[in-house]
């Protein structure tokens, strides 16, 4: 009997360490980080555990040039923190909904001069369109908005 709950201990044991150990890696898979500036708070949160800390730092610098910028021009209520999801699990390129902008890592890191994608995604926040309206002009200021920004 006491052998049988000290091999019952020895394997609680074994089971609690590789949980923990499980714990340990899950966590390396997701980090999220919280920048402020000014009045905008973004919130980085990275589920791709080999995504790049240069594109990391890129993104996040490109969504404080740009958005005070957006929002100043076109619109001064919107979302005053937002939030990037790095998401291998996600198949497009990139996608903005109720101020959370959703990044393809796989397509970032094959196109890597093309950080601005960040422009065109918080431009949709800035544009906070409560009702639906044709793609092609969303799409279009957007896409105007990210030509534009880099540019003044
Ligand atoms: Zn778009």
């Amino acid at each position: 009997m006491k052998q049988q709950l000290a091999g019952l201990l020895a394997l609680a044991m074994t089971l609690g360490a590789s949980a923990m150990t499980f714990g340990a890696y899950a966590q390396d898979f997701v980090t999220r980080d919280s920048i402020s500036k000014g009045r905008y708070t973004l919130i980085f949160v990275n589920r791709d555990q080999g995504f790049s800390q240069e594109t990391k730092k890129e993104m996040i610098d490109a969504f404080f040039t740009v958005y005070p910028r957006e929002a100043k021009r076109f619109n001064k209520h919107t979302l005053r923190t937002v939030t990037f999801l790095i998401d291998p699990g996600y198949k497009g390129v990139a996608e903005t909904d109720n101020g959370r902008a959703r990044y393809n890592p796989e397509w970032l890191r094959k196109n890597p001069e093309d950080i601005d994608v960040v422009t065109h995604e918080v431009m949709h926040i800035v544009q906070d369109y409560r009702h639906a309206n044709p793609g092609w002009l969303t799409e279009g200021i957007a896409d105007y908005v990210r030509y534009v920004s880099w540019r003044q």
